[in-house]
């Protein structure tokens, strides 16, 4: 098999039994791809897994070319040179299972990567371009693409468009002898550039690193944090607001909390402006919101006769709180 990019130019030949050009839009495209490579920050100085990433980006260009053209003599598919038959044992490597290719490729990342020939060592972040196109089940006749061990049950695919927004914008960020773990935090912080907030997308990207046993770095960019969602939030109110007791005795009302947005929260509950000699107690002194509180205010035989106001404050774990008036 004859095809290669020299640094400078895509040099393409024949077939293993000289019959065919390998002129196939995956194999040029995987060539250029390797240009995409060579041209993005950091260029192609590196270590194996350097070597492999460039080798799973040629795969990737090829297949997002055979997606863009989806020319009915080769239709678009994640299996590479498989209409050339350039050695004459069918396609040369399977993205969505590598392990199922003639070359034997890991599906799974592991330590031995960065001793496994660069083109086999591509199948990890082949299988997660995949998985982010696609995910494990896409159903409508594309194959389904297995799980390592300790991944996630299933990953939900975004498109191959989108799949090839993030490949491309996390090589933006590609630094010389970037790696495995590298590339992870690259397409994280990719999706989260191209997509703030969103965190169907983000979890989608992860989901496929870890399927494909790429571990979570402590560099990498965390979950959105509102994920869409608004942010948890509560009101108070205190019924009846207004109570009378004579010196000495004792007067409740009841505090009812109630979620507005988000997840309901634990909010712990306070009260300020109690006068000399009286206690505020309740009970309980915390409540989930969607709860409620008894308050119960205790005046001594010297409390000062008169109109006081009590201030009941909620502090809520996300931080805010919540004061209705009260007295
Ligand atoms: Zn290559």
């Amino acid at each position: 098999m004859n095809a290669y990019w020299n640094g400078h130019t895509v040099n393409i030949g024949r077939t293993k039994d000289n019959q065919r050009q390998l002129t196939e839009i995956d194999v040029v495209a995987h060539e250029f791809g390797h240009s995409v490579f060579q041209f993005t920050p950091g260029g192609f100085d590196g270590y194996t897994e350097t070597y492999a990433l460039n080798e799973a980006t040629g795969d990737i260009f090829g297949a997002l070319t055979e997606h863009y053209a989806n020319h009915p003599s080769d239709p678009p598919d994640y299996v590479y040179a498989e209409e050339a038959d350039a050695l004459g044992r069918g396609p040369e490597r399977i993205m969505y299972d590598p392990s199922a290719g003639p070359r034997d490729e890991p599906n799974c990342w592991s330590t031995k990567i960065p001793d496994t020939e660069v083109h086999d060592a591509a199948g990890p972040a082949n299988r997660f371009f995949y998985l982010v196109a696609e995910g494990t089940n896409p159903g409508g006749g594309k194959p389904s693409s297995p799980v390592c061990a300790g991944g996630p049950d299933s990953v939900t695919g975004l498109g191959i468009r989108t799949a090839g927004r993030i490949w491309m914008t996390a090589l933006m960020q590609k630094t010389s002898f970037w790696e495995y773990a590298d590339a992870r935090v690259a397409t994280l912080n990719a999706v989260t550039q191209l997509y703030p907030g969103d965190c169907a997308r983000f979890d989608t990207v992860k989901a496929a690193w870890d399927a494909v046993s790429v571990p979570a770095q402590a560099a990498e960019p965390g979950r959105p944090g509102d994920c869409g969602q608004p942010a948890p939030s509560f009101s108070l109110d205190v019924t009846p607001a207004s109570v009378e007791t004579p010196p000495g005795g004792t007067a409740a009302s009841t505090v009812v909390t109630r979620t507005t947005s988000g997840d309901p929260q634990d909010v712990t509950l306070t009260a300020s402006g109690v006068p000399d000699g009286a206690r505020a107690v309740f009970d309980p002194p915390s409540v989930e919101t969607g709860a409620s509180s008894v308050l119960t205010l205790s005046t001594a035989e010297d409390t000062p006769p008169g109109t006081h106001r009590i201030t009941v404050t909620g502090t809520g774990t996300d931080g805010n709180s919540r004061d209705p008036p009260s007295r």
